[in-house]
């Protein structure tokens, strides 16, 4: 007998409503473009058996599956996708693969200095294996090793960086270089005020890259289900049954690598706070911008984050981070829609990049980030199920990090113990946690309007009235810590 498990009831699950395609990112339009579009997958339609059942096919989910294979062929690994692969962040986001050395502080905070630091080496491994996998199998996704751009594009935000690379400084493989203003320009494209450059980070075609690990997990035999959402979590005999609207898999373990969509969990929702980024995607007008393919992907240091690089056919992304809010479990899927409010983003664009205005807008979506109250991921069992893992909280760093959590993912539906599946990434984070909604919601949208006016006013170089600045000192939230 199937039990519905308490945590995924069958009447919150069937609130996900995948990603509407209409609102496909640039990259995902370009990578089902590239598969014609008619490479969708079958929804599973039988009761089958998994060793391994993984849910959500973005790179947390297709990293666990493929990281299964590789270290035993004959484990049976089986991924079921409410929409399409890639559907969520992993086929919406700026492309930027980066590690976690920035978040050094936050890794201390919660770990400690070895742990931490051991943490953020594995961490820039990722980056690299991320690259070597992607030659070894064929997958084109437009990597380019030009680095990332820590930078400030006002005043206030000067030397922002300057605790995290303290930090990094006693290890001989601190990543950062610190660029003046003129260096950093060059390096960013456009005018900023000076920043921080880490050399090992990438710039890649978020889309490419996950719809070509589906490609790549499925020549290992890892079985996927596209257009099959879990709507609820039984066990059985001790083992966890996922329950899909046409099917069932019964596995000795299950990943829930839904990210987002974890908030669904009572548990995790506690500790993520869903925001959203808006993006853009621009061709230059005709003669009035050189295209740099060489520019590093560069993100600014406000709180909400500006952040931009260039694309391998000459055009440009430009997005900013914080703008919206999810309400309830339901977060995750309604912030998934066209970017609103274009004017401002476009006028925020051409403040950073006069570079480019006149361009072309070729696309715009907005999508959702979670942040965990930490800014670091964490990985888990959920609660009253000790054969369902978790992973998610990578808190707008989840490219390059995504590849650790499936490794480390992989070793806790095994059962392996190493330096990650035995790390304090496996620890409830320590710290507060978030107020029950609607508290939560009421009281973000107060703090979220003073972040965006304090952001406004930083930009302009005017002075921040006190009440604005406490109000923002409330925001859990940071990309760094
Ligand atoms: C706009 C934006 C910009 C970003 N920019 C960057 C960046 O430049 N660099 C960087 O490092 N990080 C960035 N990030 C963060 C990064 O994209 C994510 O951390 C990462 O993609 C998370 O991958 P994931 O596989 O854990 O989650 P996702 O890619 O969200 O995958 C979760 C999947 O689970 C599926 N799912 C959900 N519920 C169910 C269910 N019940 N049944 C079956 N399937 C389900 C969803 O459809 C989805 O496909 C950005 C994120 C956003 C949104």
């Amino acid at each position: 007998m199937t039990r519905p498990a308490f945590v995924l009831t069958r009447g919150d699950l069937r609130r996900i409503d995948p990603p509407d395609s209409a609102v496909r990112s640039y990259w995902m339009r370009d990578a089902l473009l590239a598969e014609n579009d008619e490479i969708h997958r079958q929804p599973l339609r039988s009761r089958i058996h998994a060793d391994v059942c993984v849910v959500g096919g973005g790179f947390t989910g297709l990293w666990t599956a493929i990281e299964l294979k590789r270290r035993d062929p004959s484990t049976e690994v089986t991924l079921i996708e409410a929409a399409v692969c890639g559907a969520g962040a992993s086929g919406a986001n700026g492309g930027m693969a980066m590690n976690l050395w920035p978040k050094l502080s936050a890794l201390i905070k919660q770990g400690g200095e070895d742990e931490a630091v051991a943490v953020a080496r594995a961490s820039v491994k990722a980056v690299d294996y991320l690259i070597n996998f992607c030659e070894d199998n064929a997958i084109d996704a437009q990597i380019y090793r030009t680095g990332w751009l820590w930078a400030s594009t006002n005043r206030s935000q000067d030397n922002s960086w300057d605790p995290a690379v303290e930090a990094a400084a006693s290890y001989r493989d601190s990543p950062f270089r610190v660029l003046d203003g003129q260096a950093a320009s060059k390096l960013a494209g456009t005018r900023v005020r000076g920043g921080v450059v880490d050399d090992s980070c990438a710039n890649l075609h978020p889309g490419l890259l996950v719809r070509g690990l589906a490609r790549v997990a499925e020549s290992m035999g890892i079985r996927i289900y596209e257009h099959t959402p879990l709507r609820a979590l039984g066990s059985n005999a001790h083992a966890p049954v996922a329950i899909t609207p046409f099917g069932e898999i019964r596995a000795a373990s299950v990943v829930l690598a839904i990210n987002a969509w974890a908030t669904q969990i009572p548990s995790v929702r506690q500790q993520l706070v869903m925001t959203a980024s808006d993006n853009i995607v621009v061709k230059p007008a005709p003669g009035s911008y050189a295209p740099v393919t060489t520019a590093a992907g560069v993100s600014d240091a406000g709180r909400l984050l500006d952040y931009w690089r260039p694309l391998e056919d000459g055009t440009w992304l430009f997005g900013k981070a914080g703008l919206g809010l999810g309400y309830r479990t339901r977060g995750a899927s309604t912030l998934f829609r066209p970017a609103p409010r274009l004017d401002n983003l476009i006028k925020q664009m051409h403040r950073e990049f006069p570079a480019l205005q006149g361009s072309t807008m070729l696309s715009a979506w907005r999508a959702p980030v979670e942040y965990s109250l930490s800014s670091l991921p964490f990985f888990s069992n959920v609660p009253g199920y000790p054969r369902v893992f978790y992973g998610t909280g990578y808190s707008g760093d989840g490219v390059g990090p995504c590849v650790m959590g499936g490794w480390l993912l992989a070793s806790l539906a095994t059962g392996v113990k190493d330096e990650l599946s035995e790390s304090f990434l496996t620890r409830s984070p320590k710290g507060r946690r978030l107020p029950p909604e609607p508290i939560r919601f009421l009281g973000g949208q107060v703090v979220k309007a003073a972040m965006i006016r304090r952001d406004r006013l930083e930009d302009q170089q005017k002075r921040v009235d006190p009440v604005t600045r406490m109000v923002t000192l409330i925001d859990p939230t940071s990309f760094v810590g």
